[in-house]
């Protein structure tokens, strides 16, 4: 036999699962999604296309959260922490973003109504002692027949991307071992409307974000107030809000992590030492595949969307997908979306698994799923022509509810730099 013979014979019997390269414990690398990852897609799915897809068009209208649909999604389980829980428990990390991308194709607006409070709580489980988790969490989603919304409150009107210049202040009382808050957030999904409000302070301001904490506001907590609500170009099923903070006084026990870590943490970075801990940016770090599978979910929707319209549509005599110059846009559409979806995946796993972002594979999966979702649903506008660009039609509203993919949860401008600045240890301004 020849020695390109025997590699051939040795790959083959590999490939059969016979030789060396399968163990008993089976194949060590595969895509196939298992039977309860499936699961739970198909249901992500069910409910997407059967209560949320119909309800769309007049919530993005009505620019209102969708209680009723977030009632229903409590309901059968998939709006609480239990439904959460559950997604966390996939070791391989995939279940949140599949059922984030089944969500935000039945529509992003709602998804984000129904989604939203998530970020609070990653804050509170990223940040919180267990008590805190076991007393807050919950509280963000209510009941199933009474549910509340949560929200998560960084930005200000001069933090934006500069998370740093965050000017909020909280200051402890130690006389009645409270926390008093002052400042004003920007641009908060659910801000005002939620019960439990998480949000950043800083309580040094010389230490920029080192000398940031995440604080817990209670419901109903005197002297936290809804501003402005925002109108919006997309998302707008999804409340988006200022939030005032004046003289709010919220126990000791709302510090998550507790004082005593956060002394540590501040005596650490005063002499000088690396701290890992930065409020926003933890909870930022690990909720950005789920923020791309969003995103991911929006250019699949469109993708379909055009790739049936497409079919269909005669013109010159013709199917217009009988043209190369319509039938290519659909197979990149489907490329990126696919390769972008292996990039949410592969960071989800590496997130779950705890595997450290040596080159920001989270900011990867973000970045490139918010441009994916951005340039498919306007594809997916040209290729349904004058249609696509009228109310009457799905993708104007999905390319509306992409373009936040690359402004929030850090700009594609952001993302950039903090991919440049881990693959090259270079300060990249
Ligand atoms: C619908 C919606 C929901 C939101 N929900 C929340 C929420 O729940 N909680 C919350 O805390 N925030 C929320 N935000 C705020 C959001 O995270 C910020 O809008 C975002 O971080 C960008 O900040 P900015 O708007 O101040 O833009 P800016 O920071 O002012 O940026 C403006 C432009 O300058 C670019 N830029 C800035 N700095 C640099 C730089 N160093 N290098 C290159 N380019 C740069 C940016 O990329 C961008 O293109 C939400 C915003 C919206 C619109």
């Amino acid at each position: 036999m020849s020695d390109d013979a025997a590699v051939a014979e040795q790959i083959v019997s590999e490939a059969a699962g016979d030789g060396a390269g399968a163990d008993a414990d089976g194949p060590k690398f595969t895509l196939e999604l298992n039977q309860d990852q499936q699961d739970i897609r198909d249901w992500v799915h069910g409910f997407a296309e059967g209560v949320v897809r119909p309800a769309a068009e007049e919530w993005d209208e009505r620019e209102e959260t969708p209680w009723p649909v977030i009632q229903e999604a409590a309901k059968i389980g998939l709006y609480g922490f239990e439904a959460l829980g559950q997604f966390w428990a996939d070791e391989t990390g995939l279940t949140l973003p599949i059922a984030n991308e089944e969500l935000f194709w039945g529509d992003a607006g709602i998804g984000m109504a129904i989604m939203g409070t998530s970020l609070a709580v990653a804050a509170i489980f990223g940040q919180g002692t267990p008590e805190q988790m076991g007393e807050w969490i919950p509280q963000c989603f209510g009941t199933a027949e009474d549910p509340k919304v949560a929200a998560f409150c960084s930005s200000e009107p001069d933090a934006g991307s500069d998370v740093a210049a965050i000017r909020t202040t909280a200051k402890y009382d130690e006389a009645n071992d409270e926390w008093v808050l002052n400042g004003q957030k920007a641009w908060a999904t659910n801000g005002g409307i939620a019960d439990v409000h998480v949000v950043i302070a800083t309580v040094d301001r010389e230490l920029k974000s080192r000398g940031h904490a995440a604080f817990v506001i209670p419901p109903g907590t005197k002297g936290c107030e809804q501003g402005a609500k925002v109108k919006k170009h997309g998302l707008r099923a999804s409340h988006t809000a200022d939030v005032h903070l004046d003289d709010c006084r919220v126990p000791g026990s709302c510090l998550l992590g507790g004082k005593e870590k956060l002394d540590e943490r501040l005596a650490r970075v005063r002499e000088g030492k690396r701290s890992k801990s930065q409020a926003a940016m933890q909870t930022f770090e690990a909720s950005r595949p789920t923020v791309g599978a969003q995103a991911l979910g929006i250019a699949r929707a469109a993708y379909e969307y055009s790739l049936e319209y497409a079919k269909e549509r005669q013109q010159f005599g013709k199917a217009i997908i009988e043209n190369q110059s319509i039938a290519f846009a659909l197979a990149d559409m489907k490329m990126e979306i696919d390769a972008a979806r292996l990039l949410v995946w592969r960071a989800a796993w590496m997130g779950r698994s705890g595997q450290k972002f040596e080159n920001a594979e989270g900011s990867m999966s973000k970045l490139k799923a918010g441009e994916v979702a951005v340039w498919s649903t306007e594809r997916a506008i040209q290729i349904l022509g004058g249609n696509g660009y009228t109310r009457e039609f799905p993708v104007e509203r999905m390319h509306r509810d992409a373009k936040i993919y690359t402004i929030f949860e850090g700009t594609s401008e952001i993302q950039r730099l903090v991919i440049s600045r881990a693959i090259s240890g270079v300060h990249v301004k």
